[in-house]
């Protein structure tokens, strides 16, 4: 499912690394005593308590929030009447009557109008960078026969004359499979001066027409890449058809794909969508292009007061050969890029592969094909050494486990710091097959968890490879969130799932995903079937599925702890940013099977509107 993840395997050493110095590094047990904290406090009105600050010495509120539900995520204060907002910054969390003395004639009151107002959402798994390219450019429709490919691409040829690249995403990789798979000669048709390049839907795939290859230098004497390669006809000409992204880097480079001036544009639109969904903060959970030219690309936006949420990135480690320069790599990253809103502080280890193509690394064997495993990136002692490294140096690693027999890696790297002294910051991605002995250490060991919601929900496919078992054993957080404190944040993995479209970052999706741990009508719409037969039966077990406080938690406060920045948002507080989202229903009321119809009409990021609705409604 993990396609950004996938992506980055492939890839990270192909190019130099990332950047900046974070404002504060949140400890691990600081991370851990909050969340303990959070899980023993339910959404209880009683706790609702009277004027939080005094009157405004000078000046008053640019903001004024009041008139519907308002969740805090502060344990001591859960809910909340009203909130004032001055400057960047959160000023008064309290009752009505208290706010009245912040409002001045310039200040905006918000009315909430029987909805919502929470923290601004985090995103603690998702691949907005990668996105970003795969839906740049032309878009194909992934359901599109041969013809109709051929006849678009022709049609926005025509429509663009002059000069320049022609570029875009979205053909369905099981097209042309009668030829070999797409030829360069059918775009060479279409235009033989101008180079032409497409992505897959998948992003796994590209095809280049003759002028296209011709800049990139791709010649029948061009070797394969160790991961991917040329398709060649008969007389060792490349057909215009590359396999996986270190093949394609040639063109994207030649063809100057990830440009900031033409990539910038391209990553804003996407992150505004983010905001238009409340989001105030995302964690890019690796990016397997070229990282030079992509985090210039940030950078410049952040500077021009354009960079709409706050943006977290990694340095990414998928082999033993990465092991040895990671650190380094990353604080030389951190020395040249970073900006207020912009940080990379991260390793990322990708621990194993996937289900779906029985390269996460389990205990036992799949049931099919019977006797593999799947394998793991590096070794324990590897692991060891990493996290030892980033607890030196101020940086936390983020590893991506999907096999039980990765998860038990991660476990066993962790205890053996921890019998050290060492106490380093560790987040475990994903987290889907998880063994009883294992589970019982989760407890014990309290890591961090980030999963996905839209990842609990019954796929024929994994219950196939894995047996019934195992499958009934996936994505067991939701009581260590409640039971045993532990920081479970939720992330979309976008565009792990869905990639033709943005559905499966809607917050309100996963949250509904993850209480009831089955698909919402949108996404099984969406996924036409493919889940299997029962997929609209939820996935066991049901214990462990998230509360609507927990999965609210998990989006907010928990997220700001995985990323270190929980001193100055995930919660409403006075002294915090004013990272805040305006939803038009009241979770809290609503049926559980409506929350993924919910709307985000408002959110400020840093006390400025970076998404505003209201009008439209
Ligand atoms: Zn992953
Ligand atoms: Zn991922």
């Amino acid at each position: 499912m993990c396609i950004g993840c996938e992506l980055s395997q492939q890839l990270s050493s192909c190019f130099s690394q990332a950047v900046l110095a974070r404002a504060g590094t949140t400890s691990r047990r600081r991370v851990l005593q909050a969340g303990a904290l959070m899980a023993a406090s339910a959404v209880a009105p009683s706790l609702l308590k009277g004027d939080a600050q005094a009157a405004p010495a000078n000046g008053k509120a640019d903001w004024l929030f009041e008139g519907g539900t308002i969740l805090t995520m502060e344990s001591d204060r859960p809910r909340a009447e009203a909130v004032a907002v001055r400057g960047r910054e959160i000023v008064y969390v309290g009752d009505r009557r208290g706010a009245q003395a912040w409002v001045g004639p310039a200040t905006q009151r918000v009315d909430l109008k029987g909805g919502m107002l929470l923290p601004g959402l985090i995103d603690s798994h998702v691949h907005p960078m990668v996105g970003a390219l795969l839906r740049s450019g032309v878009g194909l429709k992934i359901e599109w026969q041969e013809r109709e490919v051929l006849d678009a691409i022709a049609t926005y040829v025509k429509a663009n004359p002059g000069t320049g690249v022609f570029f875009g995403q979205g053909w369905n990789s099981n097209l042309f499979r009668a030829q070999g798979g797409p030829h360069r000669r059918d775009l060479d048709a279409i235009s033989a001066d101008r180079p032409i390049f497409f992505f897959s839907s998948d992003g796994h795939s590209g095809w280049a027409n003759s002028k296209a290859l011709e800049l990139a230098g791709i010649t029948a004497k061009t070797p394969d890449p160790p991961v991917g390669g040329y398709v060649r006809d008969q007389d060792g000409q490349p057909t215009g058809y590359i396999r996986e992204v270190p093949a394609m880097l040639p063109v994207i480079n030649a063809l100057n794909l990830l440009d900031p001036g033409t990539y910038g544009p391209t990553l804003l639109k996407l992150l505004r969508q983010f905001s238009a969904m409340g989001f105030t903060s995302v964690f890019d959970a690796a990016m397997p292009f070229g990282q030079i030219p992509v985090f210039t690309a940030v950078q410049q936006l952040d500077q021009k007061g354009d960079l709409p949420v706050r943006l977290h990135t990694t340095q990414v480690v998928t082999s033993e050969d990465d092991v040895q320069n990671a650190v380094q790599s990353l604080t030389e990253l951190r020395s040249k890029f970073g900006s207020e809103h912009f940080q990379i502080s991260t390793v990322k280890v990708v621990g194993d592969g996937v289900i779906e193509n029985r390269q996460a690394a389990l205990l036992e064997p799949y049931l099919e094909p019977a006797g593999t495993y799947g394998r793991l990136a590096i070794s324990t002692d590897s692991l060891v050494k990493l996290l030892r490294q980033c607890h030196q140096a101020g940086f936390d690693l983020h590893y991506h486990t999907i096999g039980d027999a990765s998860l038990r890696q991660a476990l066993d790297a962790l205890a053996t710091c921890r019998q050290a002294g060492q106490d380093p910051k560790l987040t475990l991605a994903h987290v889907q097959i998880v063994d009883d002995a294992d589970q019982a250490r989760l407890a014990r060991l309290k890591p961090l968890i980030s999963s996905t919601g839209i990842w609990c929900i019954r796929f024929q496919e994994v219950e196939k490879a894995i047996g019934t078992e195992r499958y009934s054993k996936m994505f067991r957080f939701g009581r260590l969130q409640r039971d045993h404190g532990l920081n479970v944040a939720l992330g979309s993995d976008w565009p792990a799932t869905y990639a033709s479209g943005t559905l499966g970052i809607e917050p309100m999706l996963n949250v509904q995903a993850a209480i009831l741990r089955q698909p919402p009508p949108p996404l099984l719409e969406a996924m036409k079937g493919s889940l299997g037969p029962n997929a609209s039966e939820p996935l066991p077990p049901m214990q462990d599925a998230f509360t609507l406080n927990g999965a609210l938690e998990a989006y907010t406060i928990a997220g700001a702890r995985q990323l270190g920045i929980d001193s100055i948002t995930g919660s409403i507080k006075v002294g915090k940013r004013a990272d805040l989202c305006v939803l038009d229903q009241d979770l809290t009321r609503l049926p559980t099977e409506q929350i993924y119809s919910t709307r985000c009409m408002l959110t400020l990021m840093d006390g400025v509107s970076r998404h505003d609705a209201r009008q439209a409604s």
